[in-house]
């Protein structure tokens, strides 16, 4: 995926959850708080609402109370005079005050008087009558002769329900006994709910709260069933809020339910806010998305861009000596400056590989002319030493006699020369990676044998003891190098011979078995060798440079022992070349110890010719 892309998606993905994140946030805090306030709202809406019911029911009741007590409207002995019932029968007082029925009911016996006109129309209606048979039924609407007290409340008669009002009928000074009951009612109809409705700013409707219910009635009427006391407040949707106010009946039962709704106009508004904030938000994060991929563009990817080109460029080009483009001062251009300086270290690194190379290709030829010359020069000088030999036969013969040391001197100086040039060959064969060792079965004591042989001779010169001892677990036939292994104990057995005046030379020889769970061909013996002597020994801070080529511990010693330092070089090479190491101990002026191993395994009988 592009850095682009990479972009465009990490910040389109953080607009996302910052966006749903803002639209939660302010959802809970928000539209909680405004649906808080729509209930406060709502709580007051409703309470206005009750209290002008209850104003209308007062107003009703006091005019129930104002006939209940007048004292002589009724003269119940003989009947309701006539006087009132002309005045009662007068529909315009219905409209006066506001009543749609009155009933006149005795403590005992049927209604006195009952009337009922249609508001509009101050025609008469059959409620009333239906109100009396209401009241002759329940003792609730109709009062005893001790009963003092008027009452209101929610009538339901039919499909419809009406504000009413009861009153004792009582002497003027409103002491019993009460001659009977004085009932007034008021449909709670459509009109009256639409003047309430104007004056709560509430839609209004009325439901009985028995039979079937309307499905938010139902829910409401069975919360205050649990014991609510109302009023009960449902969001209905997302823009209507309604609260159930329960209507009591005259035995303060709930009758009938008045759902009052509000519009959510407050909730709405908050909503919106909170839609043009999002897209706000939104329009906001766009615009800040456009922004960052230009400047991302202009400031990192083109800069990018660019830089991978060029670096393209010089790969495919080879060009080692071009540079890249330094620009700004910034992460981008510390970039740049480090491919510029790895370009550096690159062709710096080249040129090494070169010299290296052409060093390689020197020493190389440098071995081959070693290796012709060292041809070259062996063949003259074994002429040489070959028929200086021959002289000196022939000379004594010859009666010539006193020419024979100088012969004998030629011959030393050839054979030193010999083993001069032998020397310079091997350290060039080991230093151009050419010299291979044999690994063949040989005898390991006859080989002992051999070197103190040639070493006794030139012990014996000195008069030194050269003592030989080889541990008795020491393996006799053994797999490996037989001429290398002479070479290099006929080197230390030398020097240390050369380098003792007085005392003694010692080699001895012991073994350690391996691990022999190895494979066939694994070395299953470590062979150690000590040359020890007691001559001049040499000091601690020279051990390290003993063991490198043309090295001595001292121009003087090369001037009175002769060699050229490349013995213990030669050895110690062709020591690691078989597995083992070589090291040494000594003490100035006391002597001196090389310990050299080599890691071998035995050789089968068969190979070696039992
Ligand atoms: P060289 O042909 O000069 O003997 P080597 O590499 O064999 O070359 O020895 C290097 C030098 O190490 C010698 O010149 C000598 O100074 C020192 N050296 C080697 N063996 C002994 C020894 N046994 N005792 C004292 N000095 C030694």
């Amino acid at each position: 995926m592009t850095l682009r892309r990479k972009t465009l998606l990490t910040i389109g993905l953080t607009l996302g959850l910052l966006i749903a994140i803002a639209y939660g946030m302010a959802s809970l805090i928000f539209l909680a708080r405004f649906t808080e306030l729509e209930t406060v709202q709502l709580r007051a809406c409703v309470q206005r609402m009750q209290r002008v019911i209850n104003d209308q029911l007062e107003h009703i009741e006091s005019t129930a109370r104002d006939y209940a007590t007048q004292g002589d409207s009724f003269n119940f002995a003989a009947g309701l005079q006539p006087a009132y019932t002309q005045k009662y029968q007068d529909s315009s007082l219905f409209r006066n005050y506001d009543i749609d029925a009155m009933v006149v009911m005795p403590v005992h016996g049927d209604a006195l008087f009952a009337k009922s006109v249609d508001m509009k129309t101050l025609h008469d209606t059959p409620l009333a009558e239906r109100i009396a048979g209401l009241m002759a039924n329940d003792s609730g609407l109709r009062y005893n002769a001790e009963a003092t007290e008027g009452k209101n409340g929610i009538l339901r008669v039919g499909t419809g329900f009406f504000l009413f009002a009861a009153h004792p009928i009582l002497p003027a000074s409103r002491k019993g006994p009460s001659n009977g009951t004085l009932l007034m009612t008021r449909e709670l109809d459509a009109d009256m709910l639409s003047q309430l409705s104007e004056l709560t700013q509430l839609g209004l409707a009325i439901n009985g709260v028995v039979g079937d219910l309307p499905a938010d009635f139902a829910i409401a009427w069975k919360e205050l069933h649990n014991g609510g006391s109302g009023p009960v407040l449902r969001i209905l949707d997302n823009d209507t809020y309604a609260a159930y106010v329960p209507m009591l009946d005259q035995a303060r039962k709930p009758v009938a339910l008045l759902r009052a709704t509000s519009n959510r106009e407050i909730f709405t508004h908050a909503r919106s806010s909170i839609y043009y904030l999002l897209i706000a938000l939104l329009l906001l994060g766009v615009a800040f998305i456009v922004i960052t991929l230009l400047s991302l563009e202009r400031l990192v990817l083109a800069r990018l861009a660019r830089l991978t080109n060029e670096v393209n460029h010089i790969g495919m080009g080879g060009d080692l000596n071009a540079r890249v483009t330094v620009t700004g001062r910034d992460e981008l251009s510390v970039l740049a400056q480090k491919v510029n300086s790895l370009l550096n270290n690159l062709s710096s690194q080249i040129d090494l590989e070169h010299a290296v190379a052409s060093a390689q290709t020197a020493a190389s030829a440098k071995s081959t002319f070693l290796a012709n010359m060292s041809h070259e020069l062996r063949t003259p000088l074994n002429a040489i030493i070959g028929y200086s030999e021959l002289l000196q036969e022939s000379v004594g013969d010859e009666g010539l006699s006193r020419l024979v040391p100088d012969l004998q001197k030629i011959v030393e100086a050839g054979k030193h020369l010999q083993s001069i040039i032998s020397n310079v060959l091997d350290i060039s064969k080991i230093e151009a990676g050419k010299m291979e060792l044999e690994h063949l079965p040989f005898d390991l004591y006859e080989t002992i044998n051999a070197v103190s042989d040639i070493m006794l001779v030139r012990s014996r010169e000195k008069a030194l003891p050269l003592l030989v001892s080889v541990d008795d677990g020491v393996p006799r036939h053994i797999v490996g190098d037989a001429p290398r292994l002479r070479q290099v104990l006929v080197n230390l057995l030398n020097n240390a011979v050369k380098f003792t005046d007085q005392g003694e030379v010692e080699l001895t020889v012991g073994a350690k078995s391996l691990d022999p769970h190895d494979s066939a061909t694994a070395p299953t013996w470590e062979l150690t060798f000590n040359v020890r002597d007691t001559g001049i020994g040499i000091p601690a801070q020279r051990f390290e440079r003993l063991f490198k080529a043309f090295s001595q511990v001292d121009a003087s010693s090369s001037r009175k022992y002769g060699g050229t330092g490349l013995g213990l070089a030669i050895s110690q090479q062709l020591c690691e070349m078989m597995g083992g190491r070589m090291w040494v101990e000594s003490v100035e002026g006391t002597g001196s110890t090389f310990h050299l191993t080599l890691q071998t395994r035995e050789a089968v009988k068969a190979a070696v010719g039992y």
